[in-house]
């Protein structure tokens, strides 16, 4: 059983910078999972599939996995942070990542990854409830959504802070209102409101949890 180190919570909450650090801090393997949810919903956009087909989604996600041989939708480069970040593909996602049988494929691959790597760090939504239920240290930062569209905004400059707050808003919904793996603090994750930490304050935290 791999050492997993999960890192869930809502959209920008500071999952992947934080994640980064404590890569190269403890010199952990780092998956982000919501790429491959950004992967086939990109994908679901460029072949002209409707994102509200169930079924076909569930084709196009096994056809993905079969042309990508497994792990390659992971941890493809095919795919550029442009594209997979796109206000479109922002509004895609959240359909896809409704889809149960999407869900189980996108675990099922996180899990295989996971199992070749010595010790890692994943991120995304259902990491410490559902994918690796056993993880070592689970952690869930959160943030209110001001905060989150105002860092989203200052980071990525890209878009007006009015739309950034709008969509973080919409997703926080889908995220916590969809029926499969809805997002939810693990039991046994430690919570972070990182509202009014800096994010030294936030890795600090974070690092002593993980070197305890
Ligand atoms: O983390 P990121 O914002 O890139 O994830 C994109 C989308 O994928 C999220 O809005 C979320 O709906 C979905 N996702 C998910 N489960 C995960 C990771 C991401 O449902 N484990």
């Amino acid at each position: 059983i791999p050492a997993v180190v999960a890192v869930d919570g809502p959209a920008a909450a500071g999952k992947t910078t934080t994640c980064l650090a404590l890569a190269q801090r403890f010199g952990l393997s780092y998956l982000e999972s919501g790429r491959t949810y950004r992967i086939i919903a990109l994908e679901a956009l460029r072949r002209r599939v409707s994102t509200s087909d169930r079924q076909e989604i569930v084709i196009l996600c096994d056809d993905l996995i079969r042309e990508s041989r497994d792990q390659d939708l992971l941890t493809s480069g095919r795919y550029g942070n442009e594209d997979l970040r796109s206000p479109a593909v922002n509004v895609a996602v959240s359909d896809v990542a409704r889809i149960g049988e999407v869900r189980e494929r996108v675990t099922h691959l996180v899990r295989l990854w996971a199992a070749g790597q010595e010790r890692c760090i994943v991120e995304g939504r259902d990491i410490g409830t559902v994918v690796f239920p056993e993880a070592l240290v689970k952690f869930y930062l959160s943030a209110s959504a001001e905060v989150r569209a105002r860092r989203r905004v200052d980071q990525e400059r890209r878009g007006s802070y009015e739309d950034v707050l709008k969509d973080v808003i919409r997703r926080d919904e889908a995220d916590m209102s969809r029926t499969v793996s809805p997002l939810v603090p693990a039991d046994d994750a430690i919570n972070i409101d990182t509202t009014s930490l800096t994010l030294k304050e936030v890795l600090g935290r974070m690092s002593s949890a993980c070197a305890a």
